[in-house]
């Protein structure tokens, strides 16, 4: 710990909340800049829905939700909809305070004319989202899985989740929500934080059974009943990839503003916390994404009325020290070494590509390899055949598992935003900045050639003119003036659907980003060109 300050460079650096420390050149840090905006509950919501629209089957697994105050009209409106087409719908509404956690100021509702405008409402924006009536029970109580993700990396994506997670349980049993019920907390609502204070929670030295569980015991049970685990696990992995896609965009945004490319930084990861919740059919549900999950493991017992001791939570320990332990031993540099060094010694033994090729140089080069691992990475050695076994070879295997890039081409065809993302960047000139001023827009649309006599440049300022003022006069951020990306979003969606009609929007999408991409790549061969003569 350096609380008043450090004076050298560190290889890791273990950040409390945030990315906040400007003086780090090199190294890594355990948060990404922008995580904390990024994840928000309307933030998050808004990047769904981006992603909704352009893919509804793949992100149906993220309840249809609504931005307050400024959805609301939109809100009544589609309810009214949805009860006219179906009458025998009855829902339920969750509304939820932006920026809030632990439950805090959460309420249920059945009809959009509950919501409690009371002031507060125009003061702290909340969602309010469509709320899941049938979740698997266990022991007649409804529950959550809380799983831990490693973002490892964000260019090249590298995303990894831990094997085990803590399942939540309420503390009284489940009804269906009805007037009667709707306030009960202890019934509804999964949080700890909550729960704990019902007289019905239980501590258990058991890590499969009482108030907290892992997820294991819960899959385990599961199994044992007959449920296909396995499609549940995959299912899981497909919404953690589907959401952190969703995410992508605005962290790089937030991330070339905070480290410029070309510039002396560090690389950055983060742990986060995904709140998943299982339907009666075990269809997973993403309810929200933890910037900074709590690692803490141990809880607080009342011996006696308001005398609290902290004791040793083996549930919380058994996965969360696994997670911190396993995303330590990912991010080791000397573990970074060991790759590169493995890397080529991978190559040399796929022997086609060195055929005929100075092969003669083979045996030497590998020897270099092997030495050199030996040398800089103690631990690194135990996967080279032969090798002395280090320090590594005493953990258990790793309980993070990559799943992207290792399926990243089941998922490849989702990352559209991240290209009109990168777009934007490219457009946003100064560096530090993440807002595109009229005149980046401006530039946008001419070397992509996207005006013509149909679209003037007079019509495209008026485009830019009107979504902007729209989404600053909702936007969260006043700090800075221009088009934030998803306004960027918007606008090249419309110019998309302008351009391709008839066809679903995430093809005209796909097909504006590669014209844009094409025209940019001849633009750039021209100047090339020119620059050469
Ligand atoms: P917070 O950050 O305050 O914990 P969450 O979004 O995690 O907010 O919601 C709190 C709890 O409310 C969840 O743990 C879950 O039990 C319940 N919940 C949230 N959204 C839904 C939903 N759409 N359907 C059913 N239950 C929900």
């Amino acid at each position: 710990q350096f609380p008043f300050g450090r004076r050298l460079p560190c290889d890791i650096y273990w950040h409390g909340v945030s990315f906040h420390d400007n003086n780090i050149f090199s190294g890594q840090v355990n948060k990404f800049p922008g995580m904390m905006e990024t994840v928000r509950k309307i933030t998050l919501s808004r990047a769904m829905r981006i992603m909704q629209d352009l893919f509804p089957l793949e992100y149906n697994f993220y309840p249809r939700s609504w931005i307050l105050p400024e959805e609301l009209p939109l809100f009544v409106a589609e309810v009214r909809m949805m009860k006219d087409n179906n009458p025998s719908w009855k829902p339920t509404f969750i509304v939820k305070p932006d920026g809030g956690c632990q439950g805090d100021g959460i309420y249920l509702i059945k009809d959009p004319s509950d919501i409690r405008l009371t002031g507060s409402i125009q003061s702290r924006p909340a969602v309010v989202q469509e709320y899941i009536c049938k979740p698997l029970l266990v022991d007649k109580l409804k529950f959550d899985i809380r799983l831990y993700v490693l973002l490892k990396s964000l260019e090249p994506l590298e995303i990894y989740i831990a094997k085990d997670g803590l399942s939540r349980f309420c503390t009284e049993p489940y009804q269906e929500p009805t007037l009667k019920n709707l306030h009960q907390v202890f019934m509804h609502l999964t949080n700890y934080s909550l729960n704990i204070h019902s007289g019905n929670f239980i501590h258990s030295d058991s890590v499969n059974t009482g108030s907290k569980r892992t997820f294991s015991s819960i899959l385990c049970r599961l199994s044992s009943r007959g449920a296909d685990v396995k499609k549940l696990w995959s299912d899981i992995i497909s919404l953690v990839i589907k959401t952190i896609i969703a995410l992508t965009p605005e962290l790089k945004v937030y991330y070339q503003s905070d480290i410029p490319a070309g510039k002396p930084g560090p690389t950055c990861f983060q742990i986060l916390g995904f709140d998943i919740l299982l339907m009666k059919n075990l269809k997973p549900v993403l309810l929200e994404v933890n910037a900074n999950p709590s690692m803490r493991i141990e809880h607080e017992q009342e011996l006696s009325p308001g005398v609290f001791e902290n004791v040793p939570s083996r549930v919380d320990e058994e996965v969360k020290v696994a997670v911190i332990r396993d995303t330590l031993r990912l991010v080791d540099p000397q573990k970074k070494k060991k790759k590169d060094t493995q890397l080529l010694f991978l190559m040399i033994t796929e022997e086609s590509p060195w055929q005929g090729l100075g092969s003669e140089l083979l045996p030497s080069v590998l020897l270099c390899c092997r030495c050199q691992s030996w040398e800089q990475a103690p631990g690194a050695s135990e996967e080279l055949p032969g090798a002395v076994p280090g320090p590594e070879a005493a953990l258990p295997s790793l309980c993070l598992k990559q799943v992207f890039p290792k399926y990243a081409r089941q998922f490849s065809y989702l990352r559209l935003v991240d290209r009109v993302a990168a777009l934007f960047i490219r457009f946003l000139g100064v560096k530090g900045t993440t807002k595109l001023g009229p005149t980046g827009f401006r530039t946008f649309i001419r070397n992509c050639k996207l005006s013509n006599s149909n679209f003037s440049m007079a019509a495209v300022d008026i485009l830019y003119i009107d979504i902007t003022r729209r989404w600053n006069s909702m936007g969260i951020d006043h700090k800075e003036s221009g088009m934030c990306l998803q306004a960027f979003v918007e606008a090249f969606f419309c110019l998309a659907q302008k351009k391709y009609k008839s066809r679903p929007l995430h093809e005209q999408v796909a097909l504006l980003i590669e014209l844009c991409e094409c025209r940019l790549a001849a633009l750039q061969g021209e100047r090339l060109l020119w620059g050469c003569g």
